[in-house]
């Protein structure tokens, strides 16, 4: 007989619903529990890379493609600070490796269905949550859905930028490279008044990915961000010859809409359409490790799914954040430099994580350009 009932139902089998469903099949407290993951896409490309900070050893380390113990920010007049990682290391995660990788976890789990489909609706009976594919209707107890809400997108009414970019993974043929320093954030070459700037992944002496990002509204025509990492290359690096292996683009959402509304005892938005993705930096690869077991011990314990999931503390800091770059994004270079020229790597790490205390955060904010967040607190809070 067709399995249509399931305990959970996960609505994307991307990053975050991969990583639930291999920390359900880890856990033996789920191991009589019946879960189908919604996928329409094979998984079968290197569609990202992605890069997180962490301290010592990790769950992902076994992934890691690269990792880098220094790193550096540049200014848009040259100058050079070295981060103060204080045991901080920056990885990477190349996703065709994490696909692959919990495909052949989840394969050997006899009570992981996949549906190769897309979800096209979820309706809620009772306690029950019916889903409907092109072929097929099941139902689920619990739902975790990576369906991001078109109305999140669209929103207005909450400050928002995209963090856009385009990257080339250059080969040389003489040694190029510091392969043992990233490169965060070199803000040297601008275009126009945008809040922008360039990030360097060496792999080796001869290996690197140059990426331009820009944290604005406006999205950049192919050929503009070419021409922006072509100039890097050549004005920076100081390099006239190579060839250009790869190319990887994308854009990440940043907004500070409640993505988390949408969520009720049993129906939980994850990854990106739950505002995993942290709004003020893009990063979501840690996040969601961190969220994961939230929603783990959540069900273990009995609770409502929703318990801890969000630090509204933190949804605060990220909404003015997002407001100066929204309003004025003309100054977001400068105020990107001064976080960095005026506090450790390890404390915007940890601001960033969301693990400091009210004085760390108070000497944070001390940092910044105090009339230009006053102004944003007047803006989104009077
Ligand atoms: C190019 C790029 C690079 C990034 N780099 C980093 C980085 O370095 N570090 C970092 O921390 N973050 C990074 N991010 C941000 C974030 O980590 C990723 O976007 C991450 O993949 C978000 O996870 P997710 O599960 O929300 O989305 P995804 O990983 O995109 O997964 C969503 C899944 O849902 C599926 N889906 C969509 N619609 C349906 C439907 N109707 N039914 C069923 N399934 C559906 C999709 O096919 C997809 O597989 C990057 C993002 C991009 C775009």
């Amino acid at each position: 007989m067709e399995n249509t009932k399931f305990s959970y139902a996960i609505i994307g089998g991307g990053l975050s619903g991969l990583q639930l469903a291999l920390a359900f099949h880890e856990n033996p407290f789920f191991k009589e529990k019946k879960i189908v993951i919604l996928e329409p896409n094979e998984k079968k490309a290197n569609d990202k890379t992605w890069c997180y900070w962490e301290k010592g050893k990790g769950k992902w380390d076994h992934l890691n493609a690269y990792q880098w113990h220094k790193g550096e920010v540049i200014s848009k007049d040259n100058e050079q600070i070295n981060l103060a990682m204080n045991g901080y290391v920056y990885k990477m995660v190349k996703s065709i490796d994490f696909y692959s990788y919990a495909k052949e976890k989840l394969k050997t789990n006899p009570n992981i269905f996949w549906i190769q489909e897309a979800c096209e609706k979820v309706d809620q009976q009772k306690h029950l949550f019916k889903i409907k594919t092109p072929k097929k209707q099941i139902e689920a107890e619990y739902v975790f859905d990576s369906r991001i809400e078109k109305e999140a997108l669209e929103n207005k009414k909450y400050p928002a930028v995209s963090q856009h970019f385009k990257g080339w993974i250059i080969e040389t043929k003489v040694a190029a490279f510091q392969e043992d320093v990233f490169r965060m954030m070199d803000f040297r070459l601008g275009h126009g008044k945008d809040c922008c700037f360039t990030y360097v992944l060496p792999f080796s002496k001869t290996e690197a990915l140059i990426e331009f990002t820009f944290f604005n509204h406006k999205l950049e025509t192919n050929e503009s961000y070419d021409e922006l990492i072509k100039e890097y290359i050549k004005r920076y690096l100081k390099i006239d010859s190579y060839t250009v292996k790869e190319t990887e683009g994308g854009v990440i959402p940043m907004s500070s809409y409640p993505f988390h509304k949408a969520n009720a005892s049993n129906y939980i938005k994850i990854g990106t359409a739950g505002g995993w993705v942290k709004s003020s930096s893009g990063y979501s690869f840690k996040r969601t490790t961190e969220k994961v077991a939230q929603l783990v011990e959540n069900i273990m314990a009995g609770r409502d799914l929703r318990h801890q999931l969000i630090k509204s503390k933190y949804l605060i800091y990220d909404r003015l954040f997002l407001s100066v770059l929204d309003r004025h994004n003309d100054l977001g270079n400068e105020v990107f430099m001064g976080m960095y020229l005026n506090n450790s790597a390890e404390l915007i790490f940890d601001f960033l994580d969301e693990k400091t205390n009210f004085l760390q955060e108070v000497g944070i904010m001390n940092t910044f350009n105090k009339p230009l967040f006053i102004k944003a607190i007047l803006k989104e809070y009077f």
